[in-house]
């Protein structure tokens, strides 16, 4: 827990949030400023800073991360027609919340992967 960490206080339930998923180890919400139809973000309930620091510190949490985000597609209706699982890091990755989290985004055609 990182007392300024603004996922760390949802995962404390200091912050409401609206949960699609938890485990033990895991919380999916939706996001507050949706950018699709569905967009959901999946984390880790431990405090790692992105993905790569996920991955190289606790490779099976992140592959937990992984298949939550596939569960909530499937709860949301997308594997028919497909989604996009999302990691931004960093600032060339436009990270905002330095608390790694998966969007799960879909529910209609989403376009080109990035801008150019
Ligand atoms: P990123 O730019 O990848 O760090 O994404 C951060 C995401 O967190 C953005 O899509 C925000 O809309 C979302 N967000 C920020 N505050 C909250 C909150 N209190 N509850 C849910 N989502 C949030
Ligand atoms: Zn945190």
């Amino acid at each position: 827990m990182t007392s300024d960490c603004l996922f760390c206080r949802i995962v404390a339930g200091e912050i409401p949030a609206t949960v699609v998923h938890e485990t033990d180890t895991t919380l999916a919400f939706r996001d507050i400023g949706p950018k699709a139809p569905v967009h959901v973000l999946v984390i880790p309930k431990a405090h790692h800073r992105d993905v790569a620091t996920l991955a190289a510190a606790d490779p099976a949490l992140a592959g937990e991360v992984l298949a939550v985000a596939a569960a909530v597609a499937r709860d949301e209706g997308l594997l028919e027609d497909g989604f996009r699982v999302i990691f931004n890091v960093g600032r060339d990755g436009g990270q905002e919340v330095f608390h790694v989290h998966a969007h799960v985004v879909g529910g209609h055609p989403l376009g080109p992967m990035v801008a150019r």
